[in-house]
């Protein structure tokens, strides 16, 4: 910023308006405890419509319907016998890397629920009531850094308590305490007094129905390597 507030200080200032349109950190929100902000959801929905994608929409929509009825069926199932603080499968991994790695910080109590902890020859200071730490990660990710795990292991401290619900049985469940149930075959539904709807009266399009996703003029190419996502000095 400060080699371009020299060469041109208007520009400076403009971007310093627009921050939140070329910087991450000015779009993250705290309070999610999640810095994914991507289409790649999308992705994956392509990939489970895709062998239905030529389909009529009825049966596209229930190859979806059985597929959200399988991935939920297998979560409600864990949920079962989860208590509200028990930690998710990914929350545990996260802390277990975590605490290897928090072997070797070093902590020194400052009083006051505050400590200083040693990593190689970076210092982080910590405040235990809000649980902060100067490396950011616990308040960005919602699950305790290694100096923070350090501090709660010398004060003989559960580190599940300091997790942050989202990553617990609590949320878990209320997102996986309902499942879809299975359905009966259409011919077995019973029969309603209301006029059956027609399919509309449009011309059909010679040839197989396209089974690709339309990409908009500015999507990458499937398949193709970018080339552009080196600098100058990374390509030499
Ligand atoms: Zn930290």
């Amino acid at each position: 910023m400060s080699k371009i507030k020299e060469f041109d200080a208007a520009e400076n200032d403009y971007l310093k308006n627009v921050e939140e349109q070329w910087s991450v950190h000015m779009l993250f929100d705290r309070t999610v405890y999640c810095d994914h902000n991507t289409t790649n959801f999308v992705e994956s929905f392509n990939a489970i419509t895709k062998a239905n994608g030529d389909m009529p929409v009825l049966t596209l929509l229930e190859a979806v319907r059985n597929w959200c009825m399988k991935r939920m069926g297998s979560r409600f199932d864990k949920v079962v016998g989860m208590e509200p603080n028990d930690l998710t499968e990914q929350a545990k991994g996260v802390l277990a890397t975590r605490t290897d790695e928090s072997r070797f910080c070093h902590v020194t109590a400052a009083g006051g629920g505050e400590f200083e902890v040693r990593d190689g020859h970076v210092k982080f200071p910590i405040t235990f009531r809000n649980m902060t730490c100067g490396c950011g990660k616990r308040q960005e990710s919602g699950i305790l850094c290694k100096h923070g795990l350090r501090v709660i292991y010398n004060q003989r401290l559960d580190p599940r308590n300091f997790v942050s619900p989202f990553y617990k049985g609590v949320a878990y469940k209320l997102t996986y305490g309902d499942h879809i149930h299975p359905m009966a075959d259409p011919t077995h539904w019973p029969s309603l007094d209301v006029p059956e709807i027609a399919p509309p009266q449009g011309k059909k399009n010679a040839g197989r129905p396209p089974k690709q996703r339309r990409r908009v003029a500015h999507e990458a190419k499937k398949g193709k390597s970018h080339n552009n996502n080196k600098c100058s000095y990374a390509k030499n």
